[in-house]
Order: structure tokens, then sequence, then C-alpha cells
């Protein structure tokens, strides 16, 4: 007796959740709009979840079909999002100081601006993270230089090359003028026309039986990808009547990654680039 009365409470008790879940379901779908049939309050809790989903990948199939409202809503969101955004990304490649213009063109016959400032250095010994050795401890080069060759220099270690070593980089004039005073005539350029007073230019160099490093795997991966990093192979084979110097397979400079790309893909030289 005791037991069929529990049933019977406990039927109530069910039919009471039920009833309360249709009244919660039929607030909820009128809330909506009232656009959605009483006969599918599944359909409509389904197109809640749906939308807001949706919303951030901008699938704006979705939308055609609920109200109008809703749909001018969303397109009026995904419209603003999406343009705003790639607006502002052709003006940030545009102002992104890639040396756009002309690249600075230092060889023999052309020296430094009297007034050229390299600006700011990077310290490159105390940068610890880097992804590259040092032949000695006094190098430093532009900011945006050092940082494209440690991207260089990881890129190449995350696809297995590896061992680069950094042997010279940024000179001052008082070093670039013992070097000129110390080396055979011809060798170094005479202070003021060396690219290694720029902070542009660094050589490179890895460990090899022979020491060539243009025979190396690591001058392989470097020549084939510098540009997408900015680098240009400086003085390169056969061209020794444009540069004024022999082939240097280590030396390499920073132009920005559309002017390198433009020089290296044609094979060219900066002096060929710069009609000079
Ligand atoms: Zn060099």
């Amino acid at each position: 007796m005791k037991k069929k009365q529990d049933r019977y409470f406990y039927i109530f008790a069910a039919l009471v959740a039920l009833a309360l879940l249709c009244v919660i379901l039929i607030v909820a779908v009128t809330n909506r709009g009232g656009n959605g049939s009483s006969a599918a309050p599944s359909g409509g809790a389904a197109s809640d979840v749906s939308p807001a989903a949706g919303a951030e990948s901008g699938d704006a199939s979705d939308y055609d079909s609920p109200t109008p409202e809703t749909s001018g809503e969303t397109s009026g969101e995904t419209s603003a999002g999406p343009s705003t955004e790639t607006s502002s990304l052709p003006e940030d490649e545009s102002s992104a100081p890639e040396q756009k213009e002309k690249p600075l063109l230092i060889n023999k016959d052309h020296g430094l601006p009297e007034d050229y400032d390299p600006g700011e250095m990077v310290d490159i010994l105390a940068r610890k993270d880097r992804h590259f050795q040092l032949a000695h401890a006094d190098m430093k080069l532009q900011t945006e230089v050092y940082e494209a060759l440690d991207r260089m220099c990881a890129d190449a270690e995350a696809q297995g090359v590896t061992g680069y070593i950094l042997t010279d980089s940024f000179r001052p004039r008082e070093e670039q003028e013992r070097l000129y005073s110390e080396m055979p005539a011809g060798i170094a350029a005479p202070p003021g026309y060396s690219e290694h007073e720029t902070g542009l230019a660094f050589d490179i160099s890895a460990y090899s039986k022979n020491g060539d490093f243009g025979e190396t795997p690591q001058f392989e991966w470097l020549y084939a990808h510098c540009a997408e990093y900015g680098f240009i192979l400086r003085y390169p084979q056969g061209k020794e009547d444009i540069t004024g110097y022999s082939y240097e397979p280590w030396h390499y400079r920073y132009v920005g990654v559309e002017i390198a790309k433009e020089i290296m893909s044609a094979g060219m030289t900066l002096e060929e680039y710069c009609g000079d």
C-alpha cells in the first residue's frame, strides 16, 4: 500500500517537473523573438548554441534563416570584425621597416654617409637564448638584423641544420682601421667603406672538415633560405667584377625580405639591384 503511494508521488513529481520544463522552454522560445515554432523546442535549443559558436568563425550560412534582426546584427558584427583586421594588416606591413625604398649600398666606391648611425645594437653575447655560437665575445648587430638572424638559425635547427658560428658582425671605425692596416692590400675594405661598419652585415661559418664553409650543408641551407629572412649573399661567385670582392660564402647582408627575395631569386648583386 505504501509502495503504491510512493509510486503515485514519483509520477506526480515527474509530471510537475516536465510541466516546469515546458514552461521554461516556451518562455525561452518566445523571448528569442517568437519566431521559432513551439513544436520544435529542441531545435530552438540547438540554434541557441550554433549561432554563438558560428559567430566567432564568421560562418554566415547559419544566420540566413533566423529572424532578419539577428542576421542583420551578426552580419554587421562579422563584417566589422574582419574588415578592421584586413584594413589594419596591410597598413602594418607597409609601415614595417622593410627598407623598401633603396638599400644602403656600401662598396669600394660607395662609403658610409658621414652621419651614418647604426642605431640600436644588440650585444649578442648577452643573448643566451640565441640559436648560433660566437667565434668571439664582442659581437653586435642592429636589433632587427639580429632578430632575423636568430630566427633563421632557429628554423634551420628545427630542420636539422645546426652548428652555425657567427665569426664577425659590426665593426666600429677603429677596428676597420686596424684591419685595413694589418691585412694585405685588397683584402679588407678601407675604413668607411665596409658593410661591417653598418651593423647590417655579418660573417657566418660552421665546422667543416676542410674549412670551406661553401661546401657545408649549413651553407647550402643558408643559401636556399636566407632571403626568407631578409638576407642576401653579398659577394656571389662569378660576380667579382661587379662587387669588387672575391666570392665570400660567409658574408651576408640584411636588406629586408622583399628586396632579398628579388635579389636572390634573380641571382643578382646589390650593385645590380641599385643600378650601380
Ligand atoms: Zn664580412
